[in-house]
């Protein structure tokens, strides 16, 4: 199972696999054939049909742009590559003459992968193969998941987790409640979080505090809209489902920073397994993989930051991912707004009422979080394409034609 490192990524909005893999896979091609006068690259699959909306072409001519070079995009709608739908093939030419060429895949979260290959990363930090001989380790050992952690990547993962990642998070919640310009793109989406923020402070008790949920759920995912950077947890799309349960529980409960890294470490251990064992990729597995990781990974370290047991923490992950399983990507004219947005800050309450869920079961639970995961994978796979990132189907085509 890969690093924590590489799950939680920094990188620009909207789309991890649409926006963070294309421009890593840039820099790596551009690093490649430097010395080439000209380039070009053929996005396919879903890159092809939603990469506009998704910045994918904007974010590749930057990179060559940023290095005094330039690059011809092309969108290839109608190839799809059998090893995954997110490809690229990127061409160097000098004197005319092609002089090189690379097929590249965007398998989701930022990371990459050759054909056949699982990651270009092929690292393995940890030793396991699903949860359950996590959990098993865990017991045997007589620690928490996070501990886990820190013996396989060092004490630093957890300096790591504070610093480059919840510093990261907390600053998108902050500037995400500052801002009320409309997004970018087709829809012209006002942003909301700013306004939902300020109408929570009229109210009080339960309703106040669900108003502040949702505020930090939708600042972070319109900081993603807009391009800003932000940290995929385990995806852009659904990069601020975690945020804003994490800085709501934070808030209510004043806890330090150094107990926010462990529970982004707890919250990570369930988000390594989903990635080995099935996706976070939108357009292989539809938006459970996004949406429903994220729920699972908030819900099982909300869990552990509410002091609840391993056995819960796993429980509520469970139901995490269950409560979304089925769950389409559809993102209107392929931008990542609508229906990308609220789900985040629906999701965060989900994961808030998974957790809670989870702490009142104290008899157990009959669906393992593995055998979720593998439900999700094997419904992912029976989606039909125009559900997988294509924005061919559900919302994105019923709301275009007005209904
Ligand atoms: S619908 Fe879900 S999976 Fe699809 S782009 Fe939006 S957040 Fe990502």
């Amino acid at each position: 199972m890969e690093s924590l490192r590489i799950l939680y990524k920094i990188g620009p909005g909207p789309s991890s696999s649409h926006t963070i893999g294309p421009m890593r896979a840039s820099e790596s091609f551009l690093s490649q054939y430097s010395k080439a006068d000209s380039y070009a690259v053929e996005l396919w699959g879903s890159l092809a049909a939603t990469g506009k909306g998704h910045l994918t072409d904007y974010i590749i001519k930057k990179v060559f742009e940023d290095a005094g070079r330039s690059i011809d995009v092309e969108f290839k709608m109608d190839y799809v590559h059998p090893f995954h739908p997110n490809g690229m093939l990127f061409k160097a030419y000098q004197d005319g003459q092609e002089i090189g060429r690379e097929q590249i895949f965007s398998i989701g979260g930022g990371n990459l992968a050759h054909e056949g290959e699982s990651s270009t990363a092929e690292v393995s930090t940890y030793p396991y193969q699903n949860f359950a001989e996590i959990h098993q380790d865990a017991q045997e050992k007589g620690v928490e998941l996070w501990q886990l952690a820190v013996e396989y990547e060092g004490q630093e993962i957890l300096t790591f987790l504070r610093d480059n990642v919840w510093n990261v998070m907390k600053e998108a919640v902050h500037s995400g409640l500052a801002a009320d310009e409309v997004l970018p793109g087709s829809l012209q989406l006002k942003r909301r979080a700013k306004k939902f923020f300020a109408k929570s402070q009229e109210q009080s008790g339960e309703v106040r505090e669900l108003g502040e949920l949702f505020a930090y759920g939708l600042a972070v995912s319109e900081e993603n809209a807009a391009g800003s950077f932000i940290i995929t947890a385990p995806t852009c799309g659904a990069a601020g489902l975690l945020p804003g349960l994490f800085y709501f529980l934070q808030k209510k409960h004043q806890f330090s920073d150094e107990e926010m890294a462990k529970a982004l470490a707890v919250a990570g251990m369930f988000g390594i397994v989903i990635k080995k064992n099935a996706s976070v990729s939108g357009a292989e597995a539809g938006c459970q993989a996004e949406i429903g990781s994220a729920a699972s990974m908030a819900a099982a370290g909300a869990t552990y930051l509410l002091k609840g047991t391993i056995a819960q923490q796993e429980y509520a992950a469970e139901i995490g991912m269950e409560h979304h399983l089925g769950l389409t990507c559809d993102p209107v004219d392929g931008l990542v707004q609508i229906p990308c947005i609220e789900r985040n800050a629906v999701g965060a309450r989900r994961a808030y009422d998974a957790a809670y869920y989870a702490l009142f079961a104290e008899d157990g639970h009959r669906v393992s979080f593995d055998t979720v995961v593998a439900t999700m994978w094997e419904t992912g796979l029976n989606l039909r394409p125009e559900y997988r990132e294509t924005s061919q189907g559900g919302l994105a085509k019923a709301f275009l034609r007005g209904s």
